[in-house]
C-alpha cells in the first residue's frame, strides 16, 4: 500500500484531476490511498467568503461555479452533483449566513468552513474515478479515523487516530477500494470540525503513511523534489535524490516550501519513507526521504537563504560568570513578541536576528539599561543543511569560498538541530554567497 497525496494546484479543475487520476492508475498495483487538498486557492476563496460575510454580504458563487464545472467538465453528471455536491454547498451558505448574522468568526467556526474545500475535492474526485471505472470511496478524515485536539486553526493529530486509521484503510485497500481522504482536517473527541494549519494536508497523508503501514508515502508537487538551492538564484539548482526527515523539516521552516514543516514527524516514527514527486514529470525519481542516507552521501544537501534580517549584538562585561543575563534579554525580546531566529553568544556578548520588518527602538532603550546594544540591518541569513558530523569539512570549504570571495561572516550558528549551519552576510552578498558556494558542494 502506498500513500499519493496531490496539493489544491494539482486539483485546480477538470483537466488536473484527469491528469491526477493518469498517474493514479499508474500506481493502482500498488494500492493507493489518495490525499487531496482543496481545489486549485478554494481555501483562500472561502476565507475571503468569511470576509465577506462579516461585512454582510453572503456569496458562494466562485466555489459553487469552480465545483459544478469541474463535474460538467469531468462528465460526471446531474446526479453526482445533486447527492454529492448540492448538499455541502447548501449547507455552506447556511454557514455564511450565520456568520453574516452573528458577525463574528472564532477559530473553530472558521475551521468548519474552510473544510468543505476539502470536503468538496475528494467527492469531485472519487466520483470522477467510478467513472472510469476504479472502485473509489471520498471519506471526511474523520471517517478514516482521524482525530485531533481542539486547537482550531492548528490542531493536533491525537495518538489514537492511528490505529482508527489503520482500522478504516486497511480493509478498504483490501477489498480493492481506492480511498480519497480529505487533506487538512479532522474532528475532535467531541466532534467539532478542525484543521491542521495551512498546508496541513501533507500532514494528513504522512499520519495516514505512518498509521496504515504504507511502504512510502508520495507527496506530488509540481518540481522535481527538493531542489538543491533555489532555481531562480542558481541556474544549475537540481534535485536532491535522498535527504533525512530532519534534513526535511529543516528545509521546510527555510524557506523552501515544498513540504509543510511538522509533517515529517509521522514517518519518521515509523521511518515510513516519503517521496517528493513531480506531477508535470512523473517519470522523475523524485527526492526520497528517510532515517539515514547511504554511504558516500555529499556533506551538504541544499542550500537556502533568508534576505532582510537584522542583526543585534548585545555586549555587556556584566555577563561574564552571571546567571539570569540571557533570561533578561530574552525577556525584553518576549514582552515585544519578538521571535528571533539565530542565537550565538560568548562569555560576554550575544548576537540574534531578527526579521527586519520590527521596530526596535524601544528594544534598544530597554536593553541599552543592562548592556550596549548594536543593531544592523541588511543582513542575510545563509543555510547549509545537511550532516553536521562533517561541520569541519563543510565549514572549511564555506570559509574559504566566503574568503576568496572577500565576503566578511559577521556571525556563524551550528544548531543542535545537527542538520544546520547557518551564517550571516551582507545581504547584497548573500546572492553571490549561495551561488559560489553551490558550485563548490555540489560540482
Ligand atoms: N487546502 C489547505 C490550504 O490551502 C490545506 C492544504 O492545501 O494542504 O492550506
Ligand atoms: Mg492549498
Amino acid at each position: 500500500m502506498i500513500v499519493m497525496k496531490f496539493g489544491g494546484s494539482s486539483v485546480a479543475d477538470a483537466e488536473r484531476i484527469r491528469h491526477v487520476a493518469l498517474i493514479v492508475k499508474e500506481f493502482l498495483p500498488r494500492k493507493p490511498v489518495l490525499v487531496l487538498s482543496a481545489m486549485g486557492d478554494t481555501t483562500d476563496h472561502l476565507l475571503e467568503a468569511a470576509d465577506e460575510a462579516l461585512g454582510g454580504k453572503v456569496s458562494i458563487e466562485r466555489i459553487e461555479g469552480l465545483h459544478l464545472a469541474a463535474i460538467g467538465a469531468l462528465g460526471l453528471g446531474e446526479d453526482v452533483a445533486r447527492t454529492e455536491i448540492l448538499p455541502l454547498l447548501e449547507e455552506l451558505k447556511s454557514l455564511l449566513i450565520g456568520i453574516s448574522l452573528i458577525r463574528e468568526l472564532t477559530g473553530r467556526t472558521k475551521d468548519y468552513l474552510v473544510s468543505f474545500g476539502e470536503r468538496l475535492s475528494v467527492r469531485v474526485a472519487a466520483a470522477y474515478f467510478r467513472s472510469i471505472g476504479v472502485k473509489s470511496k471520498a471519506l471526511d478524515a474523520w471517517d478514516a479515523g482521524l482525530r485531533s485536539d481542539s486547537n482550531y486553526t492548528s490542531a493536533e493529530v491525537l495518538d489514537e487516530s492511528y490505529a482508527s486509521i489503520a482500522a478504516v484503510i486497511g480493509p478498504l485497500v483490501e477489498s480493492g477500494i481506492l480511498p480519497v481522504v480529505t487533506g487538512f482536517i479532522a474532528k475532535t473527541a467531541d466532534g467539532h470540525i478542525t484543521t491542521l494549519g495551512r498546508g496541513g494536508s501533507d500532514l494528513t497523508a504522512t499520519v495516514i503513511g505512518a498509521a496504515a503501514g504504507a511502504e512510502e508515502v508520495q507527496v506530488w508537487k509540481d518540481v522535481d523534489g527538493i531542489l538543491t538551492a533555489d532555481p531562480r538564484l542558481v541556474k544549475d539548482a537540481r534535485p536532491v535524490s535522498t535527504v533525512t526527515y530532519e534534513e526535511a523539516s529543516e528545509l521546510a521552516y527555510f524557506g523552501a516550501q515544498v513540504l509543510h514543516p511538522r509533517s515529517m514527524q509521522p514517518c519518521k516514527r515509523t521511518s515510513t519513507p516519503v517521496r517528493v514527486k513531480n506531477s508535470y514529470n512523473p517519470a522523475a525519481p523524485g527526492t526520497r526521504i528517510v532515517s539515514s542516507l547511504e554511504a558516500g552521501a555529499l556533506p551538504v544537501r541544499a542550500i537556502t537563504s533568508k534576505k532582510n534580517v537584522t542583526l543585534v549584538d548585545i555586549v555587556s562585561s556584566r555577563m561574564l560568570g552571571q546567571h539570569g543575563f540571557l533570561a533578561r534579554v530574552f525577556a525584553s525580546f518576549e514582552e515585544r513578541r519578538l521571535s528571533v531566529d539565530m542565537v550565538a553568544t560568548s562569555e560576554v556578548s550575544i548576537s540574534l536576528t531578527l526579521d527586519a520588518a520590527h521596530d526596535l527602538v524601544a528594544l534598544k532603550r530597554e536593553l541599552e539599561k543592562i548592556a550596549s546594544v548594536d543593531i544592523r540591518k541588511g543582513k542575510a541569513i545563509v543555510t547549509l543543511i545537511g550532516d553536521v558530523s562533517r561541520s569541519s569539512e563543510i565549514l572549511e570549504t564555506t570559509f574559504g569560498v566566503c574568503a576568496r570571495s572577500g565576503v566578511q561572516v559577521q556571525m556563524v550558528s551550528q544548531g543542535a538541530s545537527k542538520v544546520n549551519i547557518s551564517f550571516i552576510v551582507d545581504d547584497d552578498q548573500a546572492g553571490e554567497v549561495v551561488k559560489a558556494l553551490h558550485a563548490a558542494f555540489f560540482a
